[in-house]
């Protein structure tokens, strides 16, 4: 029971890391940039400064 807890726990860790790894920056047209942010920033390499 407490190995099943644990990899829906990881399982979920990762979905959220997924998540997360989108670039936070807006578009002109005010929709999410698509790209995936690079590791250790909120933003993907053309919105970074
Ligand atoms: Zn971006």
């Amino acid at each position: 029971m407490k190995k099943i807890t644990l990899t829906i726990m990881a399982a979920l860790a990762l979905v959220f890391t997924v998540a997360a790894a989108q670039c936070a920056a807006t578009t002109k047209k005010g929709k999410q940039c698509s790209r995936q942010a690079e590791p250790g920033s909120a933003y993907c390499w053309q919105h970074k400064k």
